[in-house]
């Protein structure tokens, strides 16, 4: 594993910027306004918060006025203890996963003291708006998706979108356990709706990307979906199903998506049916 690092503050858009947190390579969002400015998610650690923290301050030139988290996941939600002074936005079930076995284990393997990790104080769960002096950040979460909870951070006077994981640009999404397949390509829906020729989508992890990007990745994580659906609607069996799908991603992220393809299609009542023969 990469040491935990920061790289420094980057502007991509006007009074917009990126740094990469390490171990995951995670965006990390700068919004400056006149009067404050917005840090969006918060590493992998309170000691890497705190890293953050003082890079951005000293970037933004005005003080530090609030901190968005995009989704409850270690690499990003993490450091959010370092600026417990600061109000906090995330959504809600944030909270409800802060003793939750998932991210104890999180807490475990990353070696960070489970104690000190902290929700947002300022919990919501569709949508508010930071006014950071000239300019304002919308935090809108536009359904399950890659978790329960994503928020997506939009600039509009800067036609940038911070999307969290909903969207990846240095891999394939991250489908993990607690995604949602069927819901996923209308969260990502919201994003796109707002964005035109010249928007930039910061993702959670690689460079930023334009709207093509995140329309071939809407399409492939629907495709996901769709091809399970079909296959089930045909009778073919788990054990079976790699080899008789086609699939918009590589093996290694595939196959070990199947089973909770198949238990998500199970539990809307769409399981695979061998038919009999007709008589
Ligand atoms: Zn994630």
């Amino acid at each position: 594993m990469d040491e935990p690092r920061l790289s420094p503050f980057e502007a991509v858009t006007d009074g917009v910027y990126v740094a990469v947190a390490e171990p995951a390579s995670v965006n990390v969002g700068l919004v400056v306004g006149t009067e404050s400015a917005l840090v969006v998610d918060t590493g992998s650690s309170p000691h890497q918060g705190e890293q953050i923290r003082q890079a951005a301050e000293q970037v933004a030139g005005v003080p530090l006025g609030a901190v968005a988290v995009t989704h409850w996941h270690w690499d990003h939600f993490f450091g959010l203890a370092a600026f417990a002074d600061l109000p906090s936005y995330g959504h809600e079930t944030l909270a409800e996963r802060l003793g939750s076995p998932d991210l104890l284990a999180e807490a475990a393997g990353q070696g960070v003291d489970a104690t000190e990790l902290r929700a947002p104080n300022r919990p919501f769960s569709l949508a508010r708006v930071i006014d950071l002096g000239g300019r304002r950040v919308e935090l809108v979460h536009f359904g399950r998706g890659h978790t329960e909870g994503d928020v997506v951070a939009i600039v509009p006077d800067a036609n940038t979108i911070f999307a969290g994981d909903l969207l990846e640009q240095s891999g394939p999404p991250s489908f993990g356990p607690d995604c949602h397949l069927k819901d996923w390509p209308s969260a990502v829906d919201g994003i796109l709706g707002l964005v035109d020729e010249d928007t930039v989508i910061i993702p959670g992890h690689g460079s930023p990307v334009d709207r093509f990007f995140g329309f071939e990745q809407r399409a492939r994580i629907s495709a996901v979906y769709g091809q399970v659906e079909y296959l089930v609607s045909r009778g073919v069996k788990l054990d079976a199903a790699y080899q008789a799908g086609e699939w918009p991603f590589e093996a290694e992220v595939i196959r070990p998506l199947l089973p909770l393809a198949y238990q998500q299609l199970a539990a809307e009542g769409k399981v695979p049916r061998t038919h009999l023969p007709m008589l």
